[in-house]
Formats: structure tokens, sequence, C-alpha cells
């Protein structure tokens, strides 16, 4: 007899959804992470009052009315939009590009004006085949000079020409003066940080944590019938066919017991090549904005390196061109081939996810179980 119906490695979104909805419908579920806490990289940490978003700024929005009712289950989320400031230089341009930004560019006031200043900067391309040309193709050459391709090659660590070109569909480009960043109609913070969230969607499902897989796997090789694995599919085989490549982050957080608003904004972009960080996140702005929460002295600002991943670090951005892609189908055949081992998650299916994206997956193959 196995001990368990389902042991499941990861405590982060992808595996805390899918035990939540297996224990609901009554089935045994061990979760085991090899970090010392649950939620993964949405972890957060109360300290000083503040919840630190220990991972970068994890910020949740969806137009996926099921997946907004389910996350509402297990937290209260506030009303935070976001709306990152982008600094070039020493001028500040509103995010997304919207009638704001085209104004500080440009000073047009109306959208037939900013419409024809963009006209006039495209570099029109049918088929975009990268991301230079796809933000040349749509923005013209002063955004993507000035907000594009500093962020976009530091982040990525690759020229914009070796970049697939959907990266920056993610990004809305509006003709009104709105700065929301996203689209979607569901947006907010969860209230009291996403360990909370996590932990609340773990209630009554046993969870070790400082837990390797391997090591655990070997000592307790029968422990459950079905394993469901949220790590990186590559680092599973041991890495056979080759490393898959990622993006890793370095983050420098500090905390400043004497400043209570050190930028006035959550997310401050620095779009030029020349500074090495991306951006810098004021955690309390996610939590106390405007005039709503309550007001907490001193302040934590990290700022985000990104960097090429190594074995040992943890991997955050799949990077999903043609070369990595064809490796990860390559594994995906292997993992089709293993008995009652199924993965998810950004890692385990190496896609580029937002938070509700890795939520609609696991309820998705979660469906498929029951
Ligand atoms: N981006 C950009 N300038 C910015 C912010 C974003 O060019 O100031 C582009 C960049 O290519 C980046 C993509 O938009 O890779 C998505 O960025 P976002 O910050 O939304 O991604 P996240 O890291 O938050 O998932």
């Amino acid at each position: 007899m196995k001990k368990y119906n389902y042991l499941i490695v990861g405590a982060g979104l992808f595996g805390a959804v899918f035990a939540q909805q297996a224990t609901a419908q009554g089935k045994t579920c061990l979760v085991i992470d090899r970090r010392q806490h649950i939620a993964g990289n949405a972890y957060t940490e109360n300290i000083h009052g503040i919840n630190v978003h220990k991972y970068g700024a994890h910020i949740f929005h969806t137009s996926n009315k099921a997946v907004w009712d389910y996350v509402n289950q297990f937290a209260e989320f506030n009303n935070y939009v976001n709306s990152p400031i982008a600094r070039y230089k020493n001028e500040l341009y509103n995010l997304p590009f919207n009638m704001n930004t085209f104004y500080q560019l440009w000073r047009t006031a109306t959208p037939a004006e900013a419409q024809a200043a963009i006209e006039n900067q495209r570099i029109k391309k049918e088929n975009p085949a990268n991301l230079e040309e796809q933000a040349l193709n749509l923005a013209g050459t002063d955004i993507y000079e000035k907000l594009i391709k500093g962020y976009t090659e530091k982040q990525w660590g690759r020229d914009c020409k070796q970049l697939p070109a959907d990266i920056i569909k993610r990004l809305p480009f509006r003709f009104t003066y709105d700065n929301n960043y996203f689209n979607d109609p569901y947006q907010g913070i969860a209230k009291g940080g996403y360990t909370q969230m996590v932990a609340n969607m773990l209630k009554g499902v046993e969870v070790k944590t400082s837990c390797s897989y391997v090591e655990f796997i070997k000592d307790n090789p029968q422990i459950a019938e079905t394993t469901i694995y949220t790590g990186a599919i590559d680092e599973f085989f041991d890495y056979k066919l080759g490393k898959l490549e990622y993006r890793a982050l370095k983050f420098e957080t500090e905390y400043k017991p004497d400043c209570d608003n050190f930028q006035g904004n959550a997310v401050v972009n620095y779009t030029e090549r020349e500074i090495p960080y991306t951006r810098i996140i004021e955690h309390k702005h996610f939590e106390q904005f405007g005039t709503f929460g309550e007001p907490v002295k001193g302040t934590f600002v990290t700022h985000e390196y990104p960097a090429e991943w190594q074995k040992g670090q943890e991997p955050y951005y799949p990077i999903n061109d043609d070369k990595n892609n064809d490796l990860y189908n390559q594994y995906k055949k292997l993992a089709d081939q293993q008995k009652n081992i199924f993965f998810g998650g950004r890692l385990g299916m190496y896609s580029y996810f937002d938070m509700d994206k890795v939520i609609a997956k696991a309820l998705e193959f979660y469906k498929d179980f029951a």
C-alpha cells in the first residue's frame, strides 16, 4: 500500500493548487520542497510590518474569472494597480506605453497627434521576426531606444534581435491616459502576503520543507501512487540531454529604517543599458498606497539584477527561443514515458507563466486526474 495518493514536489503555486484540489476531493497528498519555505517564488516575508516579495515583485492579475474566484477563497486582494515608472537617464516616463508616455516623449496631447508621431518613426514589418523588429514596428525608434532596448537586453542578456517577438506582446500599448500596466479586469496583491495565501491553500495538507526530492525518493520509493513534479524538467533527468537555459535574478534588498518613502512607487524600471539593475522595487507600496493602508515606518528597497543562470542557482525565466523549446520537447518526450510521474508549473513545463496561468494550468491538470 502506498502511503499517499500524491507526492507533490514543489510547494509553489502549481503544487499548492494541485494539492488543494486533490485534498478537497478526499485524496491524500504529501508536498515536499527543498527550500525552507512554501509559496515558491511568490514567497513573501513580513519584516518590520512590510511584506517583502523575496523573489521579486508578484502582482496578481488575470482575465480568468474562475482563477480570480479561486484565489479569492484563500486571500483577500487589495486594489493595487501596477503603474510602473520608467527612468531613462534622468527622464521619467509612465508605463505601459500610453498617452502619458507619448506626451512625455513628444508633447503630443491627443491620440491623433500621438499616432502621427509614432507613424513617423515606425519601421513597418508584416511579420516581425524578432523582438527588435516587433518593437520598431509597433512603437518606433524613440520608444524602442529609450524604453525597450536597454531594459530588455539587460533582462534577457541577449540582443533584441535574438529574442522572440512575443515577449513584448505582454506590454499594452494604448491611446488613452491610462497607466494601468495590465489589461486584465482583475488585479491586486494578496493582503497579508502570498505566503499566507499559499498556507491557506495547503491547510490540511502535509508539507515538508527543506526536503530534496532526490534524497527523499531514495529513502521512500513507495511513498505515493503518483508524483507531480514542479521542479526543472532538465534537472529531473540530470541534464542528460543538455541544459535548458534560464535567466536568473539577483536581489539586493536593503531596509532603510530612516526613510518612509524612497521612490514614491512600488516599481521603477531603469531602462538604460549602463545601469546594471533592471528595476527597483519598494515593497511597502504594494500594500500601502494612496490613502489606503496603515502607515508603516521605514522601507524595504530591492535592486533587481538579471544574470545568466548557473547550476545551483534558482532559475526564474525560461528562455523560450527555438533552441530551448526544441530541447524542452525532447525532455517532454522522456517525461511522457515516465510511469506515474507528471510534470507541471513554470519549471516543469518550461514556460514563462504568470501566476494566474500557473493556477489555471494546475486546475486544468487536476481535472484530468479527477
Ligand atoms: N519591457 C521593456 N521595458 C520596460 C518594461 C518591460 O522593454 O520598461 C519589455 C521587456 O522586453 C520585458 C517584457 O517587456 O522582457 C516584459 O516585462 P515585464 O516587466 O512585464 O516582465 P516581468 O519580469 O514582470 O514578468
